[in-house]
């Protein structure tokens, strides 16, 4: 680089970045006088973290490994065997934390990750309901996990009653009472696409009544929110492919809850199953948790202002939540209208997802709730005309311009 370039960037470096520098100088990495650039870090205090893309762990002693494989010893090995990767881990720690707040009692719980939100949902449904036990569950459910719960773990001999109502405790008491041998109660909670809040403690402690387990889906609800495992709840599980990594970049699960439960399932289907989390998976999952908090307040605080603004337009019947960052919404008219009003969208984008940074919407009925059947969907509200919008950050008036010219002003 000639001396004036080098001036250039200087003056440059200085005029733009002035806290930067300032942040630089403080931390001694960076040599101004000589505008040399050194490696901001050194590598052992990597801001970004280290990523342990190792699938394999080597052992110090045969004592160890015969430790480590029978779960003795807690140590890594092979994911799907031992406790994942070292950046596996960190996520995992963190989620702990997360979930239950500072200040508490993380030592005395656990979390799993794994590849998927739906493989963590199965891994809670096998590992406590196998053998002939049964789930009692809200009808309140993502499309995957209602045809989880009504297709394929009746094939395993695991018997799922959909209760009627689940913000009402006779409803999941008579749920209990027509299950064959109760194990789990089961819910999402805020409840997708109608944003239905429940009560987790009181659902817990009805559960913990009849010497049932109650896991909750929190994906929606997500723990900024609600910490559900303080108030009666065993297990939470997470889609961490939506708001908690918030970038549509990472597809990943979470079960989290005491060591003794996450153990249970640490011993039994997650090593004969193997789905795991990925460490590359894990460090996209991490750099997404650091802004969390923040996404999720402006999120939430977007989605009011826009739902407010929608109900108002003259052909939206009702308007469901906001729960979190979502809302849904059911316009006059048919199937036809709102895949019109879909197909029209310009800056909101169609896609089958949620807690993305950009706002999305979907036509549930024929997308993600597909596979309920017509009959079952609307009575849950899962009408032809309903449109589920996922709030983002784009500015709320060009949220609110799109939906308005979309839906025909
Ligand atoms: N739970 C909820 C509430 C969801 O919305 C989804 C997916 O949309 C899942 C679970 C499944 O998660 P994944 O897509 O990560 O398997």
């Amino acid at each position: 680089m000639s001396r004036k370039e080098q001036q250039d960037m200087n003056t440059c470096r200085q005029e733009v970045f002035p806290t930067t520098r300032k942040v630089l100088e403080q931390r001694g990495f960076h040599d101004w006088r000589n505008n040399e650039f050194h490696s901001l870090v050194p590598p052992e205090q990597g801001l970004a973290g280290p990523v342990y893309t190792s699938i394999a762990y080597a052992f110090n002693t045969a004592q160890e490994a015969a430790e480590i494989f029978s779960g003795e010893r807690s140590g890594y090995a092979y994911p799907r065997i031992s406790r994942g990767s070292p950046t596996v881990n960190v996520l995992a720690q963190k989620l702990v934390e997360l979930e239950l707040g500072d200040g508490q009692l993380t030592s005395e719980y656990d979390a799993i990750l794994t590849a998927s939100g739906m493989s963590a949902i199965t891994l809670v449904a096998l590992a406590f309901a196998d053998r002939g036990r049964s789930i009692v569950s809200s009808p309140y459910l993502y499309g995957g996990t209602y045809h989880l719960f009504e297709e394929f773990l009746p094939r395993l001999g695991i018997e799922c009653i959909m209760i009627d109502d689940p913000c009402n405790l006779d409803s999941w008491r008579k749920g209990i009472a027509q299950a064959k041998h109760p194990a789990l109660l089961y819910a999402e909670d805020d409840a997708n696409p109608m944003l239905i809040k429940l009560d987790n403690e009181a659902i817990g402690e009805l559960a913990h009544a009849h010497g049932l387990l109650y896991v909750c889906d929190r994906t929606i609800g997500t723990p900024l929110l609600e910490k559900p495992l303080l108030a009666g709840t065993d297990m939470v599980v997470h889609s961490l492919s939506k708001n908690i990594s918030g970038h549509s970049w990472a597809l990943g699960g979470a079960i989290i809850g005491r060591k003794t439960l996450i153990a249970q399932i640490r011993e039994s289907y997650f090593p004969v199953m193997g789905p795991v989390m990925d460490a590359r998976v894990a460090d996209c999952i991490l750099k997404g948790l650091e802004s969390f908090p923040k996404r999720m307040r402006q999120k939430i605080g977007n989605a009011k202002r826009i739902a407010s603004t929608v109900r108002r337009h003259p052909k939206v019947k009702r308007v469901y939540g906001p729960g979190g960052d979502l809302f849904a919404f059911e316009i006059e008219g048919t199937l036809e209208d709102a895949k019109r009003v879909i197909e029209s969208l310009k800056l909101v984008v169609f896609a089958p997802h949620l807690g993305d940074i950009q706002t999305l919407a979907i036509h549930p009925a024929s997308t993600t709730h597909a596979k309920i059947p017509k009959e079952e969907r609307e009575k849950l509200g899962i009408t032809d005309t309903l449109i589920r919008i996922s709030v983002g950050l784009e500015s709320v008036y060009d949220v609110c311009y799109d939906i308005y010219a979309a839906l025909g002003n």
